[in-house]
């Protein structure tokens, strides 16, 4: 079947946005076991991913760069640093990861507060 640019580029701007805003939503005070579910959830990402080509290429990135999931930030800062390298090597505008923190919105509201009592 021929590649088709248009449902490619669909399929990555959803993935980001998914990536991204499980980064935001990321403990800021994760526990142990939180850290081992985002490191595992990104590793499997990386191997399930459905465009094969970009899968591989993102593998290489985990190997130099491996995720960071110590807190919110790190998660969020590293996964906006390799969004970027991605941007990089498609020759796509760097995105300004200090803007990171309200960009990414779950619209989930309340469901914390509620969660925390
Ligand atoms: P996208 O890169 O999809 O970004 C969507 C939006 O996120 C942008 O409009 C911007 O608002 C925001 N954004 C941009 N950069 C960042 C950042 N660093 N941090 C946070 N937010 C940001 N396509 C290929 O053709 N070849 C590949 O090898 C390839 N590999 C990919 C690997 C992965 C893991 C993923 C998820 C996608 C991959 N893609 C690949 C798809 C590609 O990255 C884009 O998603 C697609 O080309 C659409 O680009 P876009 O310009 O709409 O913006």
């Amino acid at each position: 079947k021929l590649e088709n640019a248009t449902a490619k580029a669909e399929l990555g701007r959803a993935s980001w946005k998914l990536f991204h805003t499980m980064m935001a939503r990321f403990p800021e005070e994760p526990t142990a076991d939180d850290s081992l579910a985002l490191q595992t959830y990104i590793q499997l990402f990386a191997r399930l991913y459905p465009c094969g080509d970009c899968a591989a290429h993102f593998r290489k990135l985990l190997q130099k760069y491996p995720p960071q999931t110590s807190s919110r930030n790190a998660a969020a800062g590293w996964a906006c640093f390799v969004h970027n390298e991605v941007n990089k090597r498609l020759k796509k505008e760097q995105f300004d990861c200090s803007k990171i923190g309200d960009f990414y919105d779950c619209g989930c509201g309340e469901e914390d507060a509620k969660a925390a009592k």
